[in-house]
């Protein structure tokens, strides 16, 4: 792994502009599981049968409540080594850094990443399906408490993910493809590299002549991409790479 890491940090020290893209596989030292339905209270459902506006518009509580059980394990997880090495190649990068993920966990928000794009949605966001507005929402409800209404209109809410079958919100769909046409590196942490259209920026990168480098558990669906995988656990690499950077 050293061998490959030097060979990562030395082309990273001369980057103009550094982009990092994220999946489930970053938050899995943190304790995250991926929600795939096998554990106890909502083993009975699959993803799909959950997280799909159709389930939303047929029994809105339901849906919350899984939402509200995920949050509750998500609110107390913490960030993990990982999370806090990309804070130090923001902080390194500057304005020439930006993240782009897949995680709705929030975790490297609370690591302290600033410049971050999340795909998918933030767990602890909430939109109002009235009045349109997005606000934080961390609270932890009650079950006669959900579904929760707008706290600006008392209207109808959703939990502000990307469900199965919707699009990705246009604007940061946009700037991350901008971004991924503009960076000369990119890094992807963690990603299976299945899930469009995420899976499709390290390939931007990659043909705009950009070199991707990829930190993984296994080979992905994006590692043909890659100059070179890095081949392990990301809590451990990724502070390793930091510390050939300083
Ligand atoms: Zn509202």
């Amino acid at each position: 792994m050293n061998e490959k890491l030097k060979i990562v940090a030395d082309r990273i020290k001369n980057a103009k502009k550094l982009v990092v893209l994220t999946g489930a596989g970053i938050s899995k030292a943190s304790g995250i599981p991926t929600f795939r339905g096998k554990d106890g209270l909502w083993s009975k459902y699959s993803p799909s049968e959950l997280a799909t506006y159709e389930a939303f518009s047929k029994n809105p509580k339901l849906v919350w409540q899984w939402y509200n059980y995920r949050r509750k394990i998500i609110k107390e997880a913490k960030p993990n080594p990982a999370h806090y090495a990309l804070v130090e190649l923001e902080k390194m990068f500057g304005d020439n850094f930006a993240l782009i993920t897949q995680n709705i966990d929030s975790l490297h928000k609370r690591a302290g990443n600033k410049n971050v794009y999340e795909l998918h949605g933030n767990i602890f966001e909430t939109k109002c399906l009235i009045c349109d507005k997005i606000y934080f929402d961390d609270k932890i409800y009650s079950d006669d408490e959900l579904p929760p209404k707008c706290v600006y209109c008392g209207g109808k809410t959703r939990p502000n993910v990307v469900w199965f079958g919707e699009n990705l919100d246009r604007d940061i769909l946009d700037k991350a493809m901008s971004l991924a046409a503009q960076c000369d590196v990119m890094l992807v942490v963690g990603t299976s590299g299945m899930v469009q259209p995420a899976a499709s920026l390290p390939k931007i990168t990659h043909d705009i002549k950009g070199v991707v480098f990829e930190f993984n558990t296994e080979y992905s669906g994006v590692s043909v991409y890659a100059e070179e995988v890095i081949i392990g656990k990301s809590e451990e690499s990724l502070p390793e790479l930091v510390k050939l950077l300083k």
